[in-house]
């Protein structure tokens, strides 16, 4: 089954056209990594594919589901996916166990006690159980992105989007980020990632997309396009970034 399928996406804002044509597909359990420069539209894309940003053109299903039909109940939709940003954007005056919780209490109707056994057991997932009554000025960078990752899986989603979930961390937090992902995906969880990790998209990728200046311009598995890209912007980029 297909999980998101995009077909002739199109986005501008304003005069400036930032998709151009995307069709995609991703598959139940698989996990996707886009790359591509500044700028190319990555983030746009994850934002279109939870209705972040509205789309100019073109249809995004989710599980079938048409997104942008007008009848479509788009916050049932919207809780299928989780997303997980480069800022974590936890709620400072909440502690770990808060935030990871509200969600599942507010929107899915859940009882304190029943949210916060979901809680401790994600919170132990990611690591953290020991600081579930700690607030997130007290966590690193690390900590507060496996935090956030938390507070997605709580919402129980079919599909994980992340946005460079690492670009805003010291370098010897990233792994730590990188594992909780690698643990998922072994899982089975279906995942599309942007990321500039290109280690970790060789070696968790089942796919990699190369976008630039709106379009999709190239994928493949990761042998494919890491080891011998067709095209010459995506051997451009990657003489760059590998
Ligand atoms: P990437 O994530 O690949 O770096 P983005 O999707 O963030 O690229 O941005 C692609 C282009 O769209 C950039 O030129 C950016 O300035 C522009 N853009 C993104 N969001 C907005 C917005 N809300 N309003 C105007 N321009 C935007
Ligand atoms: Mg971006």
């Amino acid at each position: 089954m297909k999980m998101i399928e995009v077909n002739n996406l199109k986005k501008s804002f304003g005069k400036l056209e930032v998709l151009k044509d995307i069709n995609m597909d991703v598959n139940s359990q698989e996990v996707v990594c886009v790359i591509g420069p500044s700028g190319s539209g990555k983030s746009t894309l994850l934002r279109c594919i939870n209705l972040l940003e509205e789309p100019t053109g073109g249809d995004i299903f989710i599980e079938g589901d048409n997104l942008t039909a007008p009848k479509t109940n788009i916050n049932e939709l919207r809780q299928r996916l989780g997303m997980v940003f480069q800022q974590f954007n936890l709620f400072p005056h909440m502690t770990v166990m808060e935030n990871v919780i509200l969600g599942p209490k507010r929107l899915k109707g859940k009882s304190q006690s029943e949210a916060k056994e979901i809680g401790t057991q994600l919170l132990d997932k990611v690591g953290l159980v020991d600081k579930t009554d700690v607030y997130p000025d007290k966590l690193s960078g690390g900590q507060k992105q496996r935090v956030a990752m938390a507070r997605a899986l709580a919402m129980e989603p079919h599909i994980m989007l992340f946005d460079e979930p690492t670009s805003a961390l010291d370098p010897e937090m990233v792994g730590e980020v990188l594992q909780v992902m690698k643990d998922l995906a072994e899982e089975g969880m279906t995942m599309t990632i942007v990321t500039h990790e290109m280690g970790f998209a060789k070696e968790v990728a089942d796919r990699v997309i190369f976008m630039d200046e709106g379009f999709i311009v190239e994928q493949g598995t990761p042998d494919e396009l890491f080891n011998n890209p067709q095209n010459e912007r995506t051997q451009a980029f990657l003489s760059k970034v590998l």
